[in-house]
């Protein structure tokens, strides 16, 4: 039997990296046989059946192609391969068996470009965390998938959102803690920050990890399909990509497109000074001052990282409280710490920006009922994303909207008013977060597959990596008293626990709410250290309905962060141990 190299991009030569089973060895079904490489695209050939290799045809090193072979193999009794003589290896074996039946692309090439027509059991439009997470999840319980992006895979998160943000706020954080090393008796010299060789390092993770989301793809056998996608109809998708053109005819479509900066209509915000949460990650100038308008997450995200460094920052929030829907007691720790860095005002709305004739920008806002005016050398607009429905002509395939038309309706399973269409993430409107997005792309997926479940968004925890971290999840302190349901909280100070103390990061704290009803924990809160990674354990117990008891009977290692939950749940019984109000 010969065993072929087949790779997903048929145009490239491979290098061979890894050769997994030597000659006269043998392999279960599903085993991986060689690792080539192409750029950062990485192929796994895992073996379709049990066998022994007889005669290995390539080294380690070598260059390969898909098509050649690269050994002969003989498949244990009982097993035959696919086929018959030839046995093709894909980059898995769930791949390999789902080739024989796809319709066989017909490329047609033109004056008018390439023609092709493809078919699948699951399209999925658009490979953001919702999209790619769905498509790889559906691959590894056999689907036939296809995957449609009309840019870089990864989408929103991955490019322009969550992993840039958090590699630029994490070189400002280095920058500003050595910056105060000092007071714990370490001393480095001057500290220095070279805003060309953060965007540069933010650059090679997005891009390592874009490199890893592709060859996770092609490893699960998903097919990428480049272009834009326009419905045709319920189960047919046109994919555009300059005068190419593919036809998609799936079983059922995920929709996952995600969403976009909105375009508001404040005068001046296309200034060449003004900033979006995108053209910000890539901005390597310096300057002295920003004004920041909107005081959201995304916002006060980018106030953290200029603020720590030491710039002046101006945030323009419209409501009353930077980060509206967060407890005003978590806010607060995070006030305190950008106290005399950062001038933040609230309750304004931003009327006009203006240049002015030395290149600065004059931003108009409206305060109390008078115009104010604020200059800075650069103006970020944080506000608004909205979902990327244009050009998907739902239309075509009866696909409604949500009734202030601004995104895709969906129910619970995910499924839109058209059976086998589901939509996820940022298109549904409902939270935009990646995880969320993720998440519902797993449920859309189950439900595809003939599962009983449902999207339930209670417990979906979310992060502000701001100068503090703040993380929630369940329910606020401000929703309950609105709903007008009787809690109790517990909260416990980092200032309390030995290893913030040893880290020099006492500010902030744990909180815990239960239902006075029946103790019932239903939300919690981290400001402070480590908040994003504290925020795990607490979903994972609300999640599972564990009790304030349940905690206290787990034992947590010490000295660690984590100790303030196990103290903030003993503060809704007896009391905490290490702190006394
Ligand atoms: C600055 C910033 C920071 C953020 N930080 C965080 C964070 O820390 N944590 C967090 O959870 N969330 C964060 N988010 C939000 C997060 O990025 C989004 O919630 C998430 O990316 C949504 O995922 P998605 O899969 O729904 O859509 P997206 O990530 O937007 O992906 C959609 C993809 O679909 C493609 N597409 C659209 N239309 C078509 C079409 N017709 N045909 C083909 N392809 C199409 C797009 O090109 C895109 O690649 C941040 C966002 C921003 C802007």
């Amino acid at each position: 039997m010969d065993l072929q190299f087949k790779a997903a991009d048929g145009s490239k030569r491979y290098k061979i990296t890894k050769i997994y089973v030597p000659e006269g060895g043998s392999f279960q079904a599903g085993a991986p046989l060689l690792k080539a490489e192409s750029g950062k695209m990485n192929t796994v050939v895992k073996a379709e059946q049990a066998g022994t290799l007889k005669k290995l045809l390539v080294k380690e090193g070598q260059e390969i192609g898909s098509g050649e072979i690269f050994a002969q193999a003989e498949y244990a009794a009982g097993t035959s391969a696919a086929g018959g003589q030839r046995g093709t290896v894909g980059s898995s074996s769930a791949a390999s068996q789902r080739d024989a039946a796809k319709a066989a692309p017909n490329p047609a090439l033109s004056l008018f470009g390439k023609k092709e027509e493809l078919s699948c059991e699951i399209a999925v439009v658009g490979a953001g965390p919702g999209g790619y997470e769905a498509a790889i999840y559906a691959a590894k319980q056999g689907k036939d998938v296809i995957l449609i992006e009309k840019s870089k895979v990864g989408g929103t998160c991955l490019n322009v959102g969550c992993i840039p943000t958090k590699a630029i706020v994490n070189s400002a954080e280095k920058y500003h803690m050595l910056c105060g090393l000092e007071d714990i008796g370490v001393s480095c010299g001057q500290a220095s920050f070279d805003m060309h060789r953060v965007i540069g390092h933010k650059n090679q993770v997005v891009e390592q990890l874009r490199g890893g989301i592709e060859s996770l793809l092609e490893a699960n056998g998903v097919r990428l399909v480049r272009g834009t996608a326009a419905f045709q109809g319920p189960k047919e998708l046109l994919v555009s990509q300059g005068l190419n053109r593919t036809t998609v005819k799936a079983g059922h479509v995920i929709i996952a497109a995600g969403s976009r900066i909105a375009d508001l209509p404040i005068p001046g915000i296309h200034g060449s000074n003004v900033l979006n949460s995108t053209t910000a990650l890539d901005l390597e100038e310096d300057f002295d001052s920003i004004a920041i308008v909107g005081g959201g997450v995304i916002g006060m995200e980018f106030a953290g990282i200029y603020a720590s460094l030491g710039k002046r920052v101006h945030v323009l929030e419209y409501e009353k409280q930077i980060l509206p829907t967060t407890d005003p007691d978590l806010v607060e720790v995070l006030t305190e710490d950008l106290k005399g860095q950062v001038d933040i005002r609230t309750g304004v709305r931003v009327q006009e920006i203006r240049e002015s004739e030395n290149g600065q920008c004059i931003v108009a806002f409206e305060s109390g009922g008078r115009t104010k005016y604020l200059v800075a050398d650069k103006v970020l607009v944080a506000v608004g994303r909205s979902a990327n429905l244009d050009g998907l002509k739902l239309e075509k395939a009866g696909v409604e909207l949500t009734e202030n038309k601004r995104s895709i309706a969906v129910g619970g399973s995910m499924e839109t008013n058209v059976p086998g269409i589901y939509a996820i993430g940022d298109v549904t409107g409902k939270i935009q977060l990646a995880h969320a997005a993720s998440h519902q792309g797993l449920v859309a997926v189950d439900c595809i597959l003939g599962k009983d479940r449902s999207m339930e968004y209670d417990f979906i925890p979310s992060v502000i990596f701001s100068r503090v971290e703040i993380a929630t999840v369940g329910r606020t302190e401000r929703e309950l008293k609105q709903a007008g349901i009787a809690y109790r909280v517990s909260r416990f100070p980092f200032a309390a626990n030995g290893k913030a103390l040893t880290m020099d990061e006492g500010r902030g704290f744990v909180k815990l709410i239960a239902r006075e009803e029946d103790g019932k924990l239903v939300g919690a809160a981290v400001a402070g250290p480590d908040a994003s990674n504290l925020i795990s354990v607490l979903t994972l117990a609300l999640t599972n309905g564990l009790s304030p008891e349940a905690i206290i009977s787990t034992v947590f290692p010490h000295p660690t962060l984590g100790e303030v939950i196990h103290e903030a749940a003993l503060g809704l019984t007896v009391g905490a141990i290490h702190y006394h109000e």
